[in-house]
């Protein structure tokens, strides 16, 4: 059943009439896949009606209008003295205004002359532009039609989140051809009822008439979304019943905790209750017979590290090995630098392994690991690259967990027998959605900070007063403070990121020699040297400038001072990272988070939540409320799954009826729950 439909989901789009590859690929950009079925998830962001307005001046450039207009002459385009022109047909409006038609690449006068002959009145449709020697433009109109044709100009538009190279013609174009195929396909097919009504609701929201079809809590988007829950909560049932019936004969019996407590008598501090709880958890996790499947949450200084040591510690005294993996070569090198000291003292061997390690020391390290000598492994990817093998793998500790992707972390699993997972996490989920955010995975969370732990003391201020920011933290430069100082990050170009760095940089140099610089176009190695620079206590390296390619978990404990320029442009969960990497030592903190002059309410809301609180899990919160006001950058660090239907905000009730109706038995054997999970790509469900 449903075969045929599927076969035409999985179509590339270049074999729908008016495509081929050239637009495929166009569209590749923009659905991020290129086949009929990444165009169905990709829905339109809202209605447009089309009224057919009288003159330009009612207009505002930049809006997509649908004008009558009376043909006044030709001007044939072609090249002119080496520069390309134009044809341009010369209209008028009801009032007289001018509006130039322009057809660029195109030097058949004649084709548009028969189209727009001088004289007549033509209704056309498109956006609206504007320049000082034509004035109103309307470059390749989406219609030109008859004034008796009126009627075939849609008196409302679909209008779909587009990109480079593709206008709202073609989608709809691709649209149409889409549907009236499916139609053929449920005519001739034995369609099931599941999949006639959800593509009866796909078609709803391709072909809205009003911006409510298009709204959370329209039929239709509440139709998909919970579609589209169902696949990801079915799947989660799924691994969550195969890994219960796994075993892990490791299961590390708890008769004597002599390392352990040696490990805690190390620490120089006293471990929070939240870690010791957290602790606790895992180590009863260790005595089940079943693989752990952890996630640690715990907000940015919690002290996450010190927890995923004891677990490794622990299951060193149990004879197996561990590993901790990191997203990048300085935090494992960070990592190491904590934890091989008191593995030394607690007679463990410790080793770090990254991309780094070549030739005979790389083999050396892998000796030691397949061996079983090296108990505890530090180290990027290449812990599981192919030609590495452990002994005896029982514990995999994923650091920033949502930086790896699910081939990562099932490829550093297949180096044990079901080793048991540790997750950690700096990204806070408000607890009714942890458990379907993050899957199959039993969550512990660190809710407090160490003592003695100032909260960082958090304003806003208008970019215009940056002079005089400057002359507040000058003191305290002058007394050893560090600062991290990150500059604006503009989506479209990385150049225009670093240009942006690097005039704040020279300017801020001239202030505070020494001043240092990091950006993405950097290459790693000069950044991981800046980086390290700007970490030891004692290099003349006060103020770190840089994009936001900081990384996530770095700690610099004399770093007190972060500046934040155009917070506005950041959602509230990367805000609440970047401000974690300071406040990490017993010294007050501060964070400036400098805004530009077109900030909007939105965003001066997000930065008083900020201001107001330091805790990740109010915060978490408070960002699921404000949700869906446009696209905020950093959210794809944030860890947040994709969705395409599903609003956080508004769908809470239909993650509970999904994952409800997910929980009966044979949801494997459930042919739709199958489909549903073929349609939304349910790869991605973490711990699968
Ligand atoms: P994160 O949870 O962000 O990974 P880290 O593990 O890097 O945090 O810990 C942040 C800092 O706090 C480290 O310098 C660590 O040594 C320190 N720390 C961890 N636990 C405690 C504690 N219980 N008391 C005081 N300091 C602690
Ligand atoms: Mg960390």
């Amino acid at each position: 059943m449903d075969k045929e439909i599927f076969d035409f989901f999985n179509t590339d789009l270049q074999f729908i009439h008016g495509v081929g590859p050239v637009l495929a690929s166009k569209f590749n950009d923009v659905l991020g896949g290129r086949r009929v079925l990444d165009f169905l998830l990709h829905i339109p962001s809202y209605v447009r009606p089309r009224e057919i307005l009288d003159s330009v001046m009612n207009a505002q450039v930049g809006d997509t209008i649908t004008i009558s207009v009376m043909v006044k002459s030709h001007r044939k385009g072609g090249v002119f003295k080496g520069r390309r022109r134009p044809t341009q047909i010369i209209c008028a409006d009801k009032f007289a205004a001018p509006v130039t038609i322009q057809f660029f690449n195109v030097n058949y006068l004649d084709y548009w002359t028969e189209k727009l002959p001088i004289g007549q009145w033509r209704i056309i449709s498109g956006k609206l532009d504007f320049s000082n020697r034509d004035g109103a433009i309307i470059n390749h109109p989406e219609f030109i039609e008859l004034p008796e044709n009126a009627f075939k100009i849609p008196t409302h538009q679909a209008i779909y989140p587009s990109g480079e190279g593709l206008t709202q013609k073609t989608f709809s174009n691709v649209r149409d051809q889409i549907f009236k195929i499916i139609h053929e396909r449920i005519n001739a097919d034995n369609t099931s009822a599941n999949m006639m009504e959800f593509v009866d609701a796909l078609e709803h929201v391709h072909f809205p008439e009003t911006n409510d079809d298009l709204a959370p809590n329209g039929t239709f988007i509440m139709k998909l979304a919970y579609c589209e829950l169902f696949a990801h909560q079915s799947a989660i049932a799924i691994n969550r019943s195969i890994r219960k019936a796994q075993t892990n004969k490791r299961a590390v019996r708890a008769k004597k905790y002599d390392l352990v407590d040696k490990f805690y008598g190390l620490l120089p501090f006293r471990l929070t209750d939240a870690q010791q709880r957290t602790i606790d958890e895992i180590f009863a996790d260790f005595n089940r017979p079943v693989p752990m499947m952890r996630l640690v949450q715990g907000d940015v200084g919690s002290g996450k590290t010190m927890v995923a040591m004891a677990a490794m510690v622990k299951m060193a005294e149990s004879g197996a090995q561990s590993v901790l993996l990191a997203p990048t070569d300085t935090l494992a090198q960070q990592h190491f630098a904590k934890i091989k000291p008191m593995c030394d003292k607690l007679g463990l061997v410790c080793d770090v392994l990254t991309g780094r390690d070549k030739g005979a020391i790389r083999r050396e390290k892998l000796i030691s690991l397949k061996s079983g000598r090296t108990k505890i492994a530090i180290g990027t990817h290449a812990l599981f690259s192919e030609d590495v093998i452990y002994k005896d793998l029982g514990l995999v500790v994923i650091d920033e967990q949502h930086r790896f992707g699910v081939a990562q972390r099932t490829a550093m699993r297949s180096k044990g027998d079901n080793p048991d997972m540790l997750a950690l996490s700096a990204t806070p989920i408000p607890r009714t959605l942890s458990m379907t955010v993050y899957g199959d995975m039993d969550i512990s969370i660190i809710n407090e900070k160490p003592a003695g732990r100032l909260p960082i003391k958090t304003t806003k201020l208008p970019v215009e007063r940056v002079g005089a920011l400057l002359g507040r933290i000058a003191p305290q430069i002058e007394n050893g403070a560090k600062v991290f100082w990150v500059c604006p990050l503009v989506e479209e170009s990385e150049t225009t990121d670093m240009m942006a760095a690097q005039s704040r940089f020279e300017e801020l140099n001239k202030y505070f020699h020494g001043t240092g610089l990091c950006h993405g176009q950097m290459d790693k190695k000069t950044r991981d040297k800046v980086m390290a620079e700007f970490a030891d206590t004692n290099s003349k390296m006060r103020v770190l400038v840089s994009t936001t390619v900081i990384e996530v978990g770095i700690d610099v404990p004399s770093a007190t001072i972060m500046v934040i320029e155009n917070a506005e442009r950041f959602g509230l969960a990367a805000l609440h990272q970047l401000r974690g990497r300071v406040g990490r030592g017993s010294q007050q903190s501060y964070c400036i988070l400098l805004y530009g002059n077109n900030i909007s309410p939105d965003g001066l809301k997000r930065l008083d939540v900020l201001c107001e609180t330091d805790d990740g899990f109010v915060i978490a919160e408070q960002d699921l409320m404000m949700r869906g006001v446009g696209e905020l950058l950093g959210t794809k660090q944030s860890g947040w799954i994709q969705y395409h239907f599903v609003n956080y905000r508004e769908h809470r009730d239909l993650f509970k009826l999904a994952q409800n109706a997910s929980m009966n038995n044979n949801i494997a054997e459930n042919n739709w729950a199958k489909q549903l999970r073929n349609i939304f790509d349910c790869s991605t469900i973490a711990g699968a």
